[in-house]
């Protein structure tokens, strides 16, 4: 284990802990910094921040912040979220995409309820020609996010959803051949969860060589995908794919998360990349926090500062 690997386990393990949750809720410095990464609490403040960012050329992937949802009732109000915050987007006229856990349509209850809320929000976005991302969670429910995936997109006619792919899993590349042999629009990350090392590089190095060469499968293929990541090698590398197969900038887009790499968010889409800003809002932005913070030690740096200074 490698000296980021310890703090990055015991946040992702607290990510997961509810009693813990409430606790930290109250914590002022660790509601402060979540305002760095979290638009707000409601979907007013999400279509602000899309319509900010559409002002400085940026496009936007709205999340709702729930995951994990225990009960069919809870399940069914992040479909009545899902299919407000897509009309309200539609009447703002900002041109803003969705981003939705399986989880919070009710997955941990059963995949059946799970794909029935998620494609009642699909034909929300259908309507309203938007687009619906299923972000992928831990690598237990990889396949069945997938086949969900599948089933929503025979059902919507194709263009309204897609798929995420995290190149930390060592199955990924056979899933992006396969995802984009159907035409499925990808993003790829390299994966925000802890998983056992025989699903999942635990090297970072693998994961890092793995999403290159998932990237060039991805651009290869024609379809218009998401290359998610604020890692510059990783850009660099996607750029100068991209440019020995003389493909136009627009053949794909850069996805960054709200709140990390501004700099560079402005830079790439001034250079004519299109850039897609994740842009969480809503009141559980625990578990969503804790995965931030267990990606860069300076975050948790910070936060102690923070603390201590009470
Ligand atoms: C648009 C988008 C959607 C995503 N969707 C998913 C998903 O559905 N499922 C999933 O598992 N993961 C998702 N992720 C998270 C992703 O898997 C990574 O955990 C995250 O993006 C960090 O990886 P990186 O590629 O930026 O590279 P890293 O090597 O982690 O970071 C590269 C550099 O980026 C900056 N950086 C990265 N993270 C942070 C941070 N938290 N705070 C401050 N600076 C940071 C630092 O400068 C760092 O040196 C998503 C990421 C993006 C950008």
């Amino acid at each position: 284990m490698t000296a980021h690997a310890l703090p990055r386990a015991t946040l992702l393990f607290l990510s997961r802990r509810q009693r813990l949750k409430g606790a930290a809720l109250k914590l002022r410095p660790l509601r402060e910094l979540a305002r760095r990464f979290v638009a707000g609490e409601t979907w007013e403040d999400a279509v602000d921040t899309a319509r900010a960012l559409a002002e400085q050329g940026l496009r936007a992937s709205v999340d709702h912040l729930n995951e994990a949802v225990r009960s069919e009732a809870e399940a069914h109000e992040e479909v009545v979220e899902y299919k407000r915050l897509l009309r309200r987007i539609d009447e703002s006229g900002v041109k803003a995409h969705v981003s939705l856990k399986l989880t919070q349509c009710g997955l941990l209850l059963s995949p059946a309820l799970a794909l029935a809320n998620a494609r009642e929000v699909v034909a929300e976005a259908t309507a309203r020609d938007s687009f619906v991302r299923v972000d992928m969670e831990h690598a237990a429910v990889t396949q069945v996010t997938l086949d969900i995936v599948r089933a929503l997109r025979a059902e919507s006619g194709e263009t309204h959803v897609g798929a995420v792919l995290q190149s930390a899993l060592r199955r990924t590349e056979a899933d992006a051949r396969a995802l984009c042999a159907e035409g499925v629009r990808i993003r790829l990350c390299k994966g925000a969860y802890l998983e056992r090392s025989d699903v999942a590089f635990p090297d970072k190095a693998d994961v890092d060589a793995n999403f290159v060469r998932c990237m060039r499968v991805l651009l290869d293929s024609g379809v218009r995908h998401g290359i998610a990541t604020h890692d510059e090698r990783m850009i660099d590398a996607t750029r100068a794919h991209a440019e020995a197969r003389g493909l136009p900038k627009d053949a794909f887009e850069f996805q960054m998360l709200l709140g990390i790499r501004r700099d560079l968010q402005l830079a790439l889409a001034l250079e004519g990349h299109p850039v897609r800003v994740y842009v969480p809002y809503g009141r559980a932005w625990y578990p969503y926090l804790m995965r931030r913070l267990a990606e860069r030690p300076a975050n948790l740096r910070f936060l102690w500062h923070q603390l201590w200074r009470g």
